[in-house]
Parts: C-alpha cells; structure tokens; sequence
C-alpha cells in the first residue's frame, strides 16, 4: 500500500467543491484503480493529542466534531467506518500503544478527508494518537513502526499541515516564512533525506512561525517513517491558503518492480 501525506486545512474543505475536496475525491478513485481495496486503514490525525501513544479500538468510532463556529452542515457529517478491535490490538503491542475503547473516535483530521476518499465509509478504521510528550524523532519512528503494515493491506494516511499558523491568516500571498518552511519539507522529500523532517526546529524563527504549536506537523514524520526509501513520491495540493497554511501533500509509493 502507499503512504499519504494530506494538508487538511480549514474543516470546510470536507463540504465545500474545491480544489481541496475534488483532489481527495479523485485520489481515493485512483487508488482503489490502481490497488486491492485497503483491508484497514490507519490515520494520525493532528488533532488527537495524548499523554503516551493511543490507538482507538471501539468497534463502531464515533464522528467527532472538533471545532467550532462553523455552519450546521458541517456538524451534521457522519463517518460511519467500522473499527476492527482485533486488528488494533495486534498493532497496537507491535508499535507500543495503548488500546482506546472509549474515549475518542475518528476526529475531523481523519474523517474530513477520508469521507471525500472513501465516501461508502466501508473500510474498517484505526487512528493513532500523537504522544504530545515525545520528541519528533520519536513520532518519525513510529511511523517506521507502522511501515511494515503496508505489506498486509494497511494504508496509512497523515493528515495534518505542513504550514499551519492561524493565528496571522489572511488573505494575499503567503508569508516568507510560509514558503520557506514549505520549502524545507519539500527539499528533504525530494532529497529522500526523510529522517531530516524531524529537525525543523532547526529553523528557529522559521519554524516557530510556521508551527506556534506543532501538533499540525507531527503527523507528516509519521508519514515520511513508513515510507521507504526506495519509493517514489509525488506533490500535490502545492498551494498556501489563509497565508499562513501551506496544503502541500505527498503519496510514496513502492516503484513497480
Ligand atoms: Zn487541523
């Protein structure tokens, strides 16, 4: 299975006919083409932070709205796919998380693009946790941890952002610091120097503009880790929104031998 990177941006993006929506509708098409249908899905939301690693494990994972101030249509979305206990709790004792039975579900990082991708909702789904206390090395291996997961039918899918400030958003061009950040993520990924994307606070200033708090960035390193250095990769969604987000996504992907 490949790896999916996807900027996720403003919750709108999950009811709106944009650019942001249509790319996710045409990326599940061409993915259930292009391979056997995901027998599981596993997804590192930016938006579920912990104490320690989690993995939910209910059988039916509630639809979460997180966010406020948004319109109706919004909170009236449901994401109505099947967890699978079983399957979390072999990967959970395999990548060294704890078991979630009921306290979250699937967040708005995990269903807003997934429900575009796979609208009939039908491919049983896990989300990980982000251990807010470990260092961003530690979020890259574990997305290490999950690679292995590829071979059996597992896709793996981080959304957060590569860029995400809101609280300078606006409208116009992006901020420098937008673009260099973004700049950064893209040259380690061409470079296939993945393990590097774990050091963006050495971009000081640059970083703490592009992340005040980076919970938005963590869910890439999970990404880039089970991704193999021998895949290729492609960009899309290369666009900055708001200024201060950047919606720069990736899928890798094993070369055809
Ligand atoms: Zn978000």
């Amino acid at each position: 299975m490949p790896v999916l990177f996807l900027g996720h941006g403003s919750p709108m993006n999950v009811i709106l006919d944009n650019d942001y929506r249509r790319s996710w509708q045409a990326l599940g098409k061409d993915l259930l083409a292009r391979y056997p249908k995901p027998q599981l899905i596993v997804c590192v939301s930016a938006h579920w932070l912990t104490k320690g690693w989690f993995l939910t494990a209910m059988e039916k994972p509630k639809t979460i709205h997180d966010f406020g101030g948004f319109p109706q249509e919004l909170f009236d979305q449901q994401y109505p796919a099947p967890g699978a206990s079983e399957a979390a709790r072999d990967i959970a004792s395999q990548i060294g998380a704890e078991l979630d039975h009921t306290e979250w579900g699937l967040d708005h990082g995990t269903w807003g693009v997934l429900k575009p991708m796979f609208p009939d909702a039908d491919i049983p789904t896990l989300q990980l946790s982000l251990d807010w206390h470990a260092h961003p090395t530690k979020h890259f291996e574990m997305g290490q941890k999950l690679r292995a997961l590829r071979d059996h039918g597992v896709l793996i899918v981080g959304s957060g952002n590569v860029v995400h400030n809101l609280r300078v958003m606006g409208q116009g061009e992006p901020f420098d610091w937008n673009a260099q950040f973004d700049e950064f993520v893209k040259q380690h990924i061409e470079a296939g120097s993945l393990a590097e994307l774990a050091n963006f606070q050495d971009l000081g200033a640059v970083a703490k503009l592009a992340h005040p708090s980076y919970d938005h960035y963590l869910p890439i390193l999970h990404a880039a880790g089970a991704a193999d250095e021998h895949d290729s990769f492609r960009f899309f969604n290369e666009t900055y929104d708001m200024r201060s987000l950047a919606m720069r996504s990736v899928i890798w992907e094993a070369k055809p031998a």
